[in-house]
């Protein structure tokens, strides 16, 4: 894994699977920081685990996508103004050190991935009845908010129901966390399909401002890393499943190491044609909603 960068004025205070977090050196640590620097690496991953190799560019494409989509949507963030070290520019945020809501707020407007898998399995997704009949990939009869619980590093996230996001951040926290994240999700499904795109699920993360206690809308943004984004062309023409979800996200990693690997011990290295298809798919993303 590649190790964080040694940067002047900064201390490492945490690094997730993607990201390397870093705070003034004058703060004591992520808990007593006013801001936070996130610099995006090129590292993927996929069920949980970092892979090698890298993606290139992948962590300056995030974040020209994290970046664009805050300016889009009408909600407060955690971006703050700055000075941004040279070394890791494009590829980092200055943001505001939010009291984290442990939850990862997944909103789905089409069934796949770990929905379907549940839907096969109970007719549900996170608890939820859906109608009988559906496919994979098909679109919901409405948006749904299907929470998970942010498991700490090295462990697997857990889709919970509505019900045990209440138990663990209180009702009115896990309602305004449903609220904003279906709000923002209709705003973006809108704007992607706009450009021929289609935002098929996503997650959000929000944090409490330490000082207001405002809900902000933190982490990265609607990034193919936290999203599934699909043509919607294909999608309106393609016979399979296959063909309809033709994604611009990290899709192909998944089919791929789906196909490789039985998810016992460390996880094989990825072909240069993967990596290369990734970052396409990227790059076309990008192209399609900024340009
Ligand atoms: P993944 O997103 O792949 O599950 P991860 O969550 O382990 O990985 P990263 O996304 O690499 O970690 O690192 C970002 C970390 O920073 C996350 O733990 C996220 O909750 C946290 N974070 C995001 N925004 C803020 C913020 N404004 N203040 C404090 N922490 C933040
Ligand atoms: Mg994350």
């Amino acid at each position: 894994m590649s190790t964080p960068e040694n940067l002047p004025g900064w201390t490492h205070a945490y690094s997730g699977k993607v990201r390397d977090l870093f705070v003034p050196a004058t703060a004591a640590g992520l808990g007593d920081a006013e801001t936070v620097l996130m610099v995006a690496s090129d590292r993927v991953s996929a069920f949980d685990h970092v892979l090698e190799p890298g993606i290139p560019g992948k962590g300056e494409l995030l974040t020209s996508l994290s970046l664009w989509w805050f300016g889009q949507l009408e909600v407060p963030n955690h971006l703050v103004a700055g000075e941004i070290p040279a070394a890791v520019a494009g590829r980092s945020m200055l943001t505001r050190r939010l009291d984290m809501h442990p939850i990862e707020c997944v909103v789905r407007g089409y069934l796949t991935g770990s929905g379907w898998k549940e839907y096969v399995a109970e007719g549900t997704v996170c608890g939820i009845p859906l109608p009988a009949g559906l496919q994979d990939g098909d679109r919901l009869p409405e948006p749904l908010f299907t929470p998970a619980w942010k498991a700490p590093l090295g462990e697997h996230d857990e889709n919970i129901s509505f019900e045990r996001a209440v138990e663990l951040v209180g009702r009115e926290t896990a309602e305004a966390l449903r609220d904003a994240s279906l709000a923002i999700f209709a705003r973006a499904s809108e704007l992607a399909e706009a450009r021929g795109v289609i935002l098929a699920d996503t997650k959000f993360e929000f944090g409490a401002d330490p000082v207001t206690g405002e809900l902000t809308l933190a982490d990265e943004v609607l990034t193919s890393d936290s999203s599934r984004y699909w043509d919607a062309a294909a999608y309106a023409s393609g016979a399979t499943p296959q063909e309809r979800m033709a994604s611009f996200d990290k899709q192909i990693v998944r089919d791929w190491l789906a196909a490789n690997w039985d998810q016992q011990g460390t996880p094989p290295e990825l072909p240069a044609e993967i990596v290369e298809r990734t970052a396409d798919r990227y790059r076309v993303l990008i192209r399609r909603l900024l340009d």
